[in-house]
């Protein structure tokens, strides 16, 4: 049958779909497989801002997948093309990542209709303060109860408005700061979050990386210095795992694809120019050395080692994934291989490191941030200075050693700088990222190689965190 024939599935429709083939190889109690595919609940709000001397409606969303663990978690978007059946499938999304990598969370997620470009920044203060506060008082944004972070159009900004606005409604709360995440560091945000999901794309790629049997699979040998990557959506995740890459690792970025069309350059593009160029002129057209197509999504059909999928859903579809080249897809953003396309895709032998583990560094992030507002203390404070003491302890007795036994030894000064600085909190942060993403894609490779019946990250990613939700519901005695 010819596959463009076939109906492409919603994104709602994808998660189901891609849902019911991992429920399909387990052997869930009755009933059970039901309640936790559906989304538990979704409020809608419609609110009106008095702006530019007269009245504007605004319509917005929070759905609360599952409540298996609370408070649930999950970012707000803010997009003209917001939809319930759009934020529904992103909050289900949020459930398996959070299970995925044992973040203790619900899955949830908000959006609200706007076009942000269209507002100054005064104007879009009044708007998310406005939609904060319908949340708020229905206890949709909580520090128990439902704690947000930043989604596509929204960032540090919008959550230490979110924040304040929360704290002038709870002036009592002394947990106020956790009730979102995302904030910026002089909020009671954490370091380390902004660059987070790009950080933990770095950290999926290279625990693959880490197993020849895995880069097999697609064909891949070596490691990640050299290897030919294509970013599509230079925002901020697709922008820090872009530039992670290639300034750590020595991957070569050949194509860049943004709404404007897309670059390409086989020896390689500066990920820091084209970054500047966007943020200055709106867009990708005229950047210098490198060639422009109008059609930018042809570019993903190029051929290279790694395409990163790093900004809307449905971008890898039916109408193109037969002509994708690359042999590893790691999906940064949530849903950009729909359902359809996946089937194509595995059928090729591409390997896909699926988006609930890919771009679980977001929320991972948000947890430190979380715990460090409810214990109200940086990360590394009480134990740095103690550290450093104690390592200065350890270069004395080495040397007192060396000097006393004749030996000689002289300690490098690059290693004794290294060993004794004490962790500080981007450290602890990093440290607990990159535990946390080996950890998960250490646990979905477990069931990819080991159970026959699965032959994809994607379904074994799937039936990790569904295991996991399937035990917190039982632990309940549900
Ligand atoms: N919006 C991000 C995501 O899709 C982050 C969510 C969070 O930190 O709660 O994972």
């Amino acid at each position: 049958m010819n596959m463009s024939m076939k109906a492409e599935p919603s994104f709602r429709e994808s998660v189901d779909l891609m849902f019911n083939r991992a429920v399909a190889l387990m052997d869930l109690p009755p009933g059970l497989e039901e309640k936790i595919r559906v989304c538990n609940s979704t409020y809608t709000v419609r609110f009106g801002v008095r702006l530019r001397g007269q009245m504007h409606t605004f319509t917005g969303y929070r759905s609360v997948h599952s409540e298996h663990m609370e408070p649930v978690k999950g970012g707000i978007r803010f997009a003209s093309s917001v939809h319930q059946d759009e934020v529904e499938a992103l909050a289900a999304l949020m459930t398996y990542k959070c299970a995925l990598v044992e973040a203790p969370f619900g899955g949830s997620k908000g959006g609200l209709r706007i076009d942000p470009r269209q507002y100054d920044e005064h104007e879009l203060e009044q708007i998310t303060r406005r939609f904060a506060y319908e949340l708020a008082k229905r206890d949709l944004i909580h520090p128990s109860q439902n704690v947000p972070a930043p989604d596509m159009g929204t960032g540090e900004r919008e959550m230490a408005w979110i924040a304040d606005q929360y704290a002038r409604m709870n002036t009592t709360d002394i947990n106020a700061r956790a009730c979102v995440t995302g904030k910026p560091l002089n909020a009671g945000g954490i370091a380390g979050r902004v660059e987070a999901t790009g950080r933990g794309v770095q950290y999926a790629l290279r625990e693959f990386f880490r197993d020849p049997q895995d880069m097999a699979k697609a064909g891949l040998t070596g490691s990640l210095d050299g290897k030919r990557v294509i970013v599509q959506g230079l925002g901020n995740v697709g922008y820090h795992a872009a530039k992670f890459l290639v300034e750590e690792d020595g991957a070569v970025v050949i194509g860049i694809i943004e709404r404007d069309g897309a670059l390409f350059n086989p020896q390689g593009l500066d990920v820091e120019a084209v970054r500047n160029w966007i943020v200055g002129r709106g867009g990708v057209t005229g950047f210098p050395d490198a060639a422009h197509t109008a059609e930018g999504s042809v570019v993903m059909e190029e051929e290279c080692d790694i395409l990163i999928p790093a900004a809307l859903e449905g971008v890898i579809n039916l109408s193109n994934a037969e002509r994708i080249k690359a042999p590893l897809i790691i999906e940064a953003a949530n849903g950009p291989v729909t359902a359809g396309a996946d089937d194509i895709l595995r059928q090729k032998g591409t390997v896909i490191i699926p988006d609930m583990y890919a771009n679980a560094g977001g929320v991972t992030v948000s947890y430190f941030e979380w715990v460090k507002n409810l214990s109200h203390i940086r990360f590394g404070r009480m134990q740095r200075r103690q550290e450093e003491a104690r390592h200065q302890l350890v270069i004395d007795e080495l040397e007192r050693l060396s000097a006393d036994t004749g030996i000689g030894w002289t300690l490098s000064p690059n290693f004794k700088q290294k060993y004794l600085r004490g962790a500080d909190e981007l450290e602890l942060v990093r440290s607990g990222l990159d535990d946390t993403m080996r950890i998960a894609y250490q646990s979905m490779r477990e069931v990819w190689h080991e159970n026959d019946r699965v032959d994809d990250l994607r379904t074994a990613a799937y039936l990790v965190a569904i295991g996991k939700v399937a035990s917190s519901y039982r632990a309940k005695g549900l």
